[in-house]
């Protein structure tokens, strides 16, 4: 099979690697039907993460498991499936108090950017739709992997609540995700901070009810002023840069909360899935609305591109048919 490799900066090629196969009792193999770049893969993408080897690249998919290890139970051959991007047993004492990110034998999802991926501890890491979805389903059920699930620990930690006036900072796909997580949890006012025209009729599709421009001093200035001077109840953090989050916290009424998600990845997803995945199965939420680019999957290095550029928020990637029988 083919599948996406960084080489360093500026540089994933699409090419040959071996197709994965159960190592583990405990593997599922998944035959990957959508999957997707993801802010964080920028990182590296960018050199701001050194890579001191080529790496297999992708760790947000759902797709159709292909095969399972001998002691997997909780999912079989045939059915849809979402995974996060950390493997968990959901068994150990970590697991059990909801701390799966810490599990004990936790293990990074890597290689999804590929026709095949191999998950490690499947029964613990992933989460089985009732039925194969139609097309129209796929991108919202992909976006639960990570995007939807880390915009709604966002609003957790920030901890929302009915009624609130709740800022959100960063307009990437989890800010965007911040704002329908807010929405959901019932927040009164959504500001979006977004000077982008795409983005900001995005947020305002997912809940968000004003939108500020300004950025740092002006930015603060802005949300006082919209808030009689008080500061908004919950800021969401969603960039991870120092600026945004010195924005965040400026923005905060005494008292108030902020949840930070920006800096990638060191958040607790695997509880909220089965949740997000029945609202979205539900029709409630379409959190796929964040993909403004779908490519098939050897366009992979052009999909890096323009969420590079911010030509593209949030690019899907399609494996070609031929691409799974090989
Ligand atoms: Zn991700
Ligand atoms: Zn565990």
């Amino acid at each position: 099979m083919r599948g996406a490799v960084l080489y360093g900066p500026g540089d994933v090629r699409f090419e040959a690697r071996a197709a994965p196969k159960i190592i583990a009792p405990t593997d599922a193999v998944i035959r990957i039907s959508a999957t997707c770049v993801c802010g964080s893969d920028l990182w590296p993408y960018r050199g701001l993460q050194a890579a001191s080897e080529p790496t297999p690249m992708g760790h947000e998919y759902c797709g159709i498991v292909e095969e399972v290890g001998s002691a997997v139970r909780s999912v079989k051959a045939g059915q849809f499936v979402i995974g996060s991007f950390f493997a968990s047993d959901n068994t150990c004492p970590h697991c059990r108090a909801g701390y799966q990110t810490s599990c004990q034998h936790k293990e990074f999802v890597g290689g999804a950017q590929a026709p095949l991926l191999r998950v490690p501890l499947a029964d613990g890491t992933l989460v089985a739709t009732p039925e194969v979805p139609s097309e129209e389903l796929i991108p919202s059920l992909l976006a639960v992997s990570d995007v939807m699930g880390t915009g709604s620990f966002a609003a957790d930690a920030a901890n929302v609540k009915p009624g609130n006036t709740v800022a959100v900072v960063g307009d990437g796909a989890v800010g965007l995700l911040g704002i329908l997580s807010a929405k959901i949890m019932g927040a009164e006012r959504i500001i979006a901070m977004s000077r982008h025209e795409t983005r900001q009729k995005l947020a305002l599709a997912f809940g968000a009810t004003d939108i500020v421009t300004e950025r740092g001093d002006e930015g603060v200035a802005r949300i006082k002023d919209m808030t009689k001077g008080i500061g908004a109840d919950s800021v969401l953090e969603c960039v991870g840069t120092q600026e945004s989050m010195m924005q965040a916290i400026r923005s905060i009424r005494p008292g108030g909360s902020v949840g930070y998600v920006g800096v990638p990845h060191g958040v607790e997803l695997k509880g909220e899935l089965p949740k997000l995945i029945e609202q979205v199965w539900d029709r409630k939420i379409n959190p796929g609305l964040v993909f403004d680019l779908t490519l098939p999957l050897d366009q992979v290095a052009e999909g890096y591109r323009a969420m590079d550029e911010r030509r593209a928020i949030k690019t899907l990637l399609r494996p070609e048919t031929e691409e799974h029988l090989q």
